[in-house]
């Protein structure tokens, strides 16, 4: 019964902060355009996020940074005039903002600040790809304009930022284009209109994308919260009927079912590391004359009372006490000997009388009082668990045959 009592938790719980169900299914049925939850709720979320999200968001900055790096090939190929000063940018600024990023990774332990850095990242990359342009400005066909539209996809749906900070990061791309183009490059209007054409339905595509993105992962942390709600409670139901299945309703003890088990498991442990074990049978004296003088419900307090005032000899981790039936309680004592068994057993007899419940339907005494039939033995192939009950049993009517309110003790080995 003890050990059915431990904890069984998921790897979900660490974030599953919110264990109310009606939060969870209010916050489900927000508005669709509506993506931040209400204060705790979010908190619980960026924690969760930051968890799940983190390791991938370092697998993508090691492969953006292997794509951006890959690009000075191209360099190489398309602008050998201008290899030094691309180069410089690309390697020089570009690619130690990525590993920059990427390190502070280990070492953020916000959320918040992550997405931040990242998002500022994203940004200065987009910027690196611009003055790129600027010194390619030369070339009238503007042909790395298709990196910025790269930075721009890759800062909304491959580096794990959230709906909020990819949007100044992409955004601030597009518009940085736009002036530093305007000032600096002096493309043709042509150019500069499409271009920026372009770019500006490359934000609104990406931020649709990580729009759907953020909400299914939002939708997500609230559906696996459920679950985790789902299963605590029902981990607790099965707790509680395991619990009621080895009961006993009224005394709380364990019942005659639970001690079978324990005895079954008492029994071979015993049996290996060759040690005692005592059993006692305590059946209450007159007990059927108690009820017919003071009614049935008092008959309940009583058992109660002596229930519990025999467990108080439960001490030991293979001692256990049963209500066996009725009025009768069972007691293993293990790794308990005859002489210690013995006096246990007294000692069990004479507090029950000093409880001084008042029996005035008794007839060999004015208060309730119990027989008990014991045994001690070391268990061996040669004796059955069922032998040393009856054996028990048969001390108990002895007990009761010599006047009641005593203990007949039997040594079987
Ligand atoms: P003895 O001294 O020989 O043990 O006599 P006794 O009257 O105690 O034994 P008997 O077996 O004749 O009667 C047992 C009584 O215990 C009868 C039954 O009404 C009562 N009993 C059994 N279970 C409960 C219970 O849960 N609540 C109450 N109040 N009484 C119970
Ligand atoms: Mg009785
Ligand atoms: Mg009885």
């Amino acid at each position: 019964m003890k050990n059915s009592e431990k904890e069984v938790r998921g790897p979900l719980s660490l974030f599953s902060a919110i264990k109310d169900r009606n939060i969870i299914n209010k916050e489900l049925n927000r508005g669709f355009l509506r993506l931040k939850f209400s204060p705790p709720v979010e908190e619980a979320f960026t924690n969760y996020y930051f968890h799940h999200s983190i390791t991938l968001m370092r697998i993508s900055f090691i492969l953006g940074l292997l794509i951006y790096a890959s690009f000075g090939i191209l360099d190489m190929l398309i602008y050998p005039e201008f290899l030094k000063a691309l180069w410089a940018v690309r390697f020089g600024i570009g690619c130690p903002i990525i590993w920059a990023i990427f390190f502070a990774s280990f070492y953020v332990k916000k959320e918040i600040h992550l997405q931040l850095i990242t998002s500022i990242g994203v940004f200065t990359i987009g910027i690196t790809v611009i003055i790129m342009l600027i010194i390619i400005s030369s070339d009238p066909s503007q042909k790395y304009y298709v990196g910025l539209m790269l930075v721009i996809f890759y800062g909304y749906l491959a580096i794990g930022l959230r709906f909020r900070y990819a949007i100044p990061a992409c955004w601030g791309i597009a518009i940085a284009y736009f002036l530093l183009s305007f000032f600096l490059i002096r493309p043709e209007f042509h150019f500069l209109i499409s271009n920026s054409f372009t770019l500006f339905f490359a934000n609104l595509i990406g931020m649709i994308g990580n729009f759907l993105f953020e909400k299914s992962i939002r939708r997500n942390f609230l559906l696996s919260n459920l679950i985790s709600i789902d299963k605590e409670e029902l981990e607790a139901i099965n707790l509680e009927l395991e619990k009621l299945s080895v009961t006993d309703e009224l005394t709380k003890l364990a019942n005659r079912r639970y001690f079978e088990d324990f005895l079954e498991k008492e029994w071979s442990s015993a049996m290996r590391y060759r040690y005692p074990i005592s059993l006692m049978m305590i059946d209450i004296d007159y007990f059927k004359n108690y009820n017919d003088h003071y009614g049935h419900r008092a008959g309940d307090e009583c058992l109660v009372r002596i229930a519990s005032a025999i467990k108080d000899f439960e001490r030991r981790h293979g001692d256990l006490v049963a209500r066996y039936g009725g009025e009768e309680f069972v007691m293993i004592l293990s790794g308990t000997d005859a002489d210690n068994g013995r006096r246990i057993a007294e000692e069990i007899r004479k507090k029950i009388m000093d409880l001084r419940i008042p029996h005035p339907a008794s007839a060999i005494s004015d208060v309730v009082t119990v027989s008990i039939g014991a045994v001690t033995l070391i268990p061996s192939k040669n004796i059955q668990k069922e032998d040393v009950l009856e054996a028990a049993d048969k001390a108990l009517y002895q007990a009761k045959s010599e006047g009641r309110n005593r203990t007949v003790y039997v040594e079987l080995n």
